[in-house]
């Protein structure tokens, strides 16, 4: 019972949260940062913020995060981090030589105040960014936020900073991945190229975080989205923003500033989240649906009709991300199950409105709920007042599901205690399979582990 003064009473806070249903908004610009090539981020604050983001991403991805940082000591934080940053950006170029370095700022340089379009420019004016190199920032302060809204200021960070239109539009379709893992922009390329799409897609973490072991060690691996592809994201003819808290930013400011029209779908999580996005790429490149495609999702859809009689009706628990649920309980409503209890840490507006619109018809008792209060203490008190067959959400959820007894699926961001996820896609048709799985497979291990002897089947 590691959670053991968790009591059922709800009480509604206006303050305090308690384990909450996120992590800090830097991890995400990092992340976003690291799906371009050749980028270094840069942690704009004390080493303690940098070494937080990288060993979360780090644990999460098993594999090394670069990244520097301005190293703040009191000085600093008293005077201000230009001193430091300009000394960092010298020093960077120098001894790494990246052809981007994409500083993200923390709690401690947004309270202070650094400007941080001032001191890129004195660093330029001072000579201390080489020819062709690129120093660009996102303000992303962690006490508003998420790291999905880091996530979401980076890769606008992207669009502002090199984003360009020559006048001509090409025949790419940009896609705004939004937050998922690795292999999860692999799937969405191969998606693209199945379709005879031609994509421009960034950030694009694939091959950075889950390159091949080679024996050679790669400071900046071969993945990643490169300058010149940003750049001519502004002459392509429309972009699909794929979730609407980490990508619609980007998308909006492509649109201001390229004139490149934008739709915003949900991430292509589940059946009919994949079915709009397949729609959207063969509506945006005019394109048909190819048999391979078509054959995928019947694939699903067959697995989901096999295996109904273990769907039916489950209840489940979910938080996490609110890109990542939206989907995720439309998919589990599609498979006949209940997503009765929905929290995300993660601030914002519409969330709770698209997930009535998603899942309210067939799960009126739907509870949902956004932002700082929104966290796992408040999901585990639902839980404790009328239980749930099934826990979705990152690994933080592991001790509520062995303190309550409930098949826990680990899901979305970080997972620190399980592989897979960078090498396996969740997007998608197969993706969906593989969560369907996982979630059957959980179902079926508790049902052998319990089982009494007379009733223990080999067939399920
Ligand atoms: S919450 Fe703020 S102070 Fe804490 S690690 Fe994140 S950026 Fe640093």
């Amino acid at each position: 019972m590691l959670l053991r003064h968790t009591s059922a009473d709800v009480m509604e806070r206006s303050a305090l949260t308690i384990n909450p249903a996120k992590t800090c908004q830097p991890i995400g610009a990092m992340y976003a940062a690291l799906g371009v090539h050749n980028c270094l981020p840069h942690s704009h604050g004390s080493q303690g913020c940098c070494s937080y983001h990288r060993s979360t991403l780090t644990r999460h991805y098993k594999e090394p995060v670069m990244a520097a940082t301005s190293s703040f000591t009191e000085g600093a934080a008293v005077f201000g981090g230009q001193a430091n940053l300009l000394a960092a950006i010298s020093n960077i170029f120098a001894l790494y030589n990246p052809d981007v370095i994409a500083i993200h700022t923390t709690c401690l340089s947004e309270t202070i105040g650094d400007d941080m379009v001032q001191v890129i420019a004195k660093a330029k004016s001072e000579g201390k960014v080489p020819e062709g190199k690129h120093v660009i920032h996102a303000n992303t302060p962690s006490y508003v936020g998420s790291h999905v809204t880091g996530f979401a200021n980076m890769t606008k960070a992207l669009v502002k900073y090199f984003a360009e239109t020559s006048g001509h539009r090409n025949r790419q379709v940009n896609i705004l991945p939004g937050w998922v893992e690795p292999s999860d922009m692999r799937e969405l390329r191969r998606l693209a190229r199945v379709m005879g799409v031609h994509v421009n897609m960034y950030p694009d973490t694939s091959d950075v975080l889950d390159a091949p072991h080679t024996g050679e060690h790669e400071f900046f691996p071969r993945g990643g989205s490169t300058v010149a592809e940003i750049r001519h994201s502004g002459d392509a003819m429309s972009t699909l923003a794929l979730g609407p808290f980490a990508s619609e930013p980007a998308a909006r400011a492509l649109e201001e500033k390229c004139e490149v029209p934008a739709e915003v779908l949900d991430l292509p999580i589940g059946l009919l989240a994949t079915d709009r996005f397949i729609d959207g790429l063969r509506h945006r490149a005019g394109v048909r649906v190819p048999a391979p495609i078509t054959d995928d999702r019947g694939r699903l859809v067959d697995l989901i009709s096999d295996m109904h009689q273990y769907f039916y009706r489950k209840r489940v628990a979910l938080f996490g991300d609110p890109d990542q649920l939206a989907p995720l309980a439309e998919f589990l409503v599609t498979m006949d199950m209940r997503p009765v209890y929905i929290v995300t840490g993660t601030p914002g507006k519409r969330f709770e409105t698209r997930i009535r619109d998603l899942v309210a018809d067939a799960v009126p008792e739907v509870q949902v709920r956004q932002g700082a209060q929104a966290d796992m203490f408040l999901l585990h008190q639902w839980i404790k007042r009328e239980g749930v067959d099934l826990l979705i959400g990152n690994s933080y959820g592991k001790y509520i599901a062995r303190d309550e007894n409930i098949p826990f699926v680990r899901f979305g961001f970080p997972i620190l205690d399980r592989v897979g996820h960078s090498y396996f896609p969740n997007v998608g048709y197969a993706g969906a399979m593989r969560l369907a799985e996982k979630i059957l497979n959980a179902f079926m291990d508790r049902q052998d582990r319990e089982a009494k002897e007379e009733a223990f089947e080999l067939t399920m």
